[in-house]
């Protein structure tokens, strides 16, 4: 685990130099936060258990601004950090201590709405769910669904290449993203793909979506919209065991009829949701998959019909269908304060995000479990079963002392688990800080060597979300700007 340090004199000398030069640059004082007090809103995201006060935080209101702070970091040799709305459950906005944060939440507009060409732009600071509400009555709705929707925003969506659960019918972030403004670490803005698919030169768009805020800030996004579905029906199908209900998920998936979403909760997680949202899932299920269908009433009733077929003949014990829009938005909403009700179950937990050929679910499953009983972890499974991106959450206090050691030498089992079954470290979490040690699980020096000279070919000083991606072994990054305590492992 990581011992983080108090500020050093010299990095609280250095702040009040630096908190001078963007005043005078920004020509305005209300957009710094210098006080310990308030920096602590920033020192930490969804990844909880690490904390680090930034040296200072800047929340822009514009491009030019951005462009401004950046400029001045390059110039200066100051790290500097993007944050959207601090939702990373990877540490990808835990900051350091000598690190400017550049705040994104308050460049939250919708710039214009096409729906002719179902399209939006909107500002980085948008949040996910803000994008469907303003198209709503167009009958448009933007599709990547996080679970964090409500909180996290366009532009760290698209950093994290997020997804959610109807991304397995609709693809995740990358798939809706047509354009962005982006800014670089020496403050060019640049505008990169547009409206129109397929624009000619390197798909640097492809490049961005996924980048983790390491290559340069984004402040617009044009995003793809999607109309609306006739209907949806969630259909809930509980199980005597997670065996079943992970084989039942391989076997729809592997008839090529794919729903809309298939969500999977195993039963520490059925019974935190149902006590903290009454969505109404069977308490004396072992195992539950919420399956979605949609189209057109007939459309509706025949993709029905053919999964609970499927559910019965992998053993479901019950199965029942959302009667009303009333109750299909409560089974979701059960499901999307997922992490949120396991939080009350449980003093702290550590979500894994790993992902794996659906196929290997059953097995996989049956592996995470005796990995958590050896390490004497109770895990909660919650994840989109759909395409195979799976979230055990191992439960602990951290109360108890080296517990967190023994928590991340667990999850890094569990991941190893993953790549061995064909899957990877991440599906839609990203890398952050919390799995930045585990990248040689999957990539060979000369592959993590490309990687790093394409951030330096973007950011030369590397000081642009410095310490996250790359193994600390394996940055290059000048001694001081990387997390002095060293890292996870
Ligand atoms: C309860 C909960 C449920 C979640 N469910 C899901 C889920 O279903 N699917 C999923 O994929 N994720 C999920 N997440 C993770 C998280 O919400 C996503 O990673 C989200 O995209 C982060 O957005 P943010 O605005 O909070 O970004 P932040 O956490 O602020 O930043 C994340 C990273 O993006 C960079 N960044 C942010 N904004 C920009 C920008 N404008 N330009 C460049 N870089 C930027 C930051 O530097 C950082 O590295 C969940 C998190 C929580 C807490």
């Amino acid at each position: 685990m990581l011992n983080l340090p108090s500020p050093r004199a010299e990095v609280l000398d250095r702040r009040q130099q630096i908190a001078r030069d963007l005043r005078a640059l920004l020509g305005r004082d209300d957009l710094l936060i210098t006080s310990a007090n308030e920096l602590k809103g920033y020192e930490t995201d969804g990844l909880a258990c690490y904390r680090t006060v930034p040296m200072l935080a800047v929340l822009a209101e514009d491009t030019a601004q951005v462009a401004a702070v950046l400029r001045y970091c390059h110039d200066n040799e100051v790290p500097v950090m993007a944050r959207g709305a601090g939702t990373s459950l990877a540490g990808g906005a835990l900051p350091q201590q000598d690190t400017v944060v550049l705040g994104l939440s308050k460049m939250n507009e919708i710039l214009e709405v096409c729906a002719e060409n179902q399209t939006a732009r909107v500002q980085a600071g948008v949040t996910n769910r803000n994008i469907s509400t303003a198209v709503d009555d167009l009958g448009l709705f933007y599709a990547p669904d996080p679970s964090s929707q409500i909180a996290c925003t366009i532009g760290g969506n698209v950093a994290m290449n997020s997804g959610g659960a109807h991304c397995l019918k609709y693809g995740v972030t990358t798939n809706h993203i047509l354009g962005v403004t982006f800014v670089t670490m020496e403050g060019a803005v640049v505008e990169i793909g547009g409206e129109a698919f397929d624009l000619p030169g390197y798909d640097l768009l492809g490049l961005i979506v996924g980048a983790e805020g390491q290559l340069g800030v984004v402040t617009e996004v044009t995003v793809r919209l999607m109309p609306k579905p006739e209907a949806a029906r969630p259909l809930l199908a509980g199980f005597d065991s997670a065996l079943d209900a992970g084989a039942c998920v391989a076997a729809i998936m592997a008839t090529g009829r794919t729903p809309v979403a298939i969500e999977f909760m195993d039963r520490p997680a059925i019974l935190a949701c149902e006590r903290f949202t009454g969505a109404g899932y069977p308490t004396d299920a072992q195992a539950l998959l919420i399956i979605e269908v949609e189209g057109s009433e007939a459309e509706i009733e025949i993709e029905l019909a053919f999964v609970e077929a499927m559910a019965r003949e992998h053993g479901a014990t019950s199965i029942s269908v959302a009667e009303d829009i009333v109750s299909a938005e409560n089974i979701w909403k059960g499901r999307k304060s997922a992490f949120g009700a396991i939080g009350q179950i449980s003093p702290d937990y550590l979500c894994m995000d790993g992902t794996i050929p659906v196929t290997k679910l059953p097995d996989v499953l049956e592996q995470i479990y005796a990995i958590g009983d050896r390490y004497g972890f109770e895990i909660a499974n919650i994840f989109h079963a759909g395409d195979g991106n799976m979230h055990p959450l191992i439960m602990y206090d951290s109360h108890q002392p080296g517990v967190l050691d023994r928590v991340e030498d667990c999850g890094a089992e569990i991941l190893c688990v993953c790549v061995e079954a064909g899957g990877c470290i991440t599906g839609e979490h990203g890398v952050g800080i919390e799995k930045r040690d585990h990248m040689p699980l999957m990539f060979s020096p000369e592959d993590l060597e490309q990687m790093k000279a394409l951030k330096r070919g973007f950011d030369p000083k590397w000081l642009l979300n410095g310490g996250k991606v790359f193994p600390l072994t394996e940055t290059g990054i000048p001694a001081g700007q990387i997390d002095p305590t060293q890292g996870l492992h």
